[in-house]
């Protein structure tokens, strides 16, 4: 994980402008705010994804810091959860909750076009929770932002340009299997 401008995003709702999964890309912000933030409060359990990020991003000393409090709160023999990935398991909950409420305000045909490119993961949770009418609407979002991405990069086969295509190979990731750290 690189350092990057954090957004203000207050909800998932902020976040719908843009190519790829919104949901993916609040949370992508989200997770990036909680690694930033991880000198206070400190975690105490950390997990391989996060432990990277947080020695790629802080700078040495700061890393330190965060290092010290983990090795010194580290049950050995114990696996311990991420404090990281439990806060993000949580927020991911409530936003999930807020774009399955909107599906009480709006027609299918603006769902589609707001939260179309939905990817995998998020789909199967989204599932889980909307009303079953609604399932239709986001399997439809799903097939369609796949047939999408298999149109984008068919069109890019055959050409050889360096670095050329790579924005479609991250949206075809994250539609497998949503933005990194995110999901293990
Ligand atoms: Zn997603
Ligand atoms: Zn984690």
């Amino acid at each position: 994980m690189r350092s990057h401008k954090i957004e203000p995003y207050r909800s998932v709702f902020d976040a719908t402008s843009g190519p790829g999964c919104p949901l993916c890309r609040y949370m992508r912000n989200y997770q990036a705010k909680c690694v930033q933030a991880s000198l206070n409060p400190r975690p105490t359990g950390i997990c391989n994804f996060h432990a990277w990020a947080i020695a790629a991003i802080h700078d040495r000393l700061d890393a330190s810091q965060v290092f010290m409090t983990l090795l010194s709160s580290v049950s050995l023999g114990i696996i311990t959860s991420c404090d990281i990935c439990t806060r993000i398991e949580k927020e991911g909950v409530s936003q999930l909750r807020l774009v399955c409420n909107s599906f009480k305000t709006m027609t299918a045909a603006q769902w589609l076009h707001i939260y179309g490119e939905i990817c995998i993961p998020h789909s199967l949770e989204l599932r889980k929770i909307a009303p079953a009418l609604h399932v239709h609407t986001i399997d439809k979002a799903t097939a369609q932002y796949r047939d999408k991405l298999m149109r984008s990069l068919q069109e890019q086969q055959g050409m050889d340009i360096e670095g050329a295509g790579w924005g479609i190979l991250g949206h075809a990731a994250e539609f497998l299997a949503g933005q990194r750290g995110l999901y293990r």
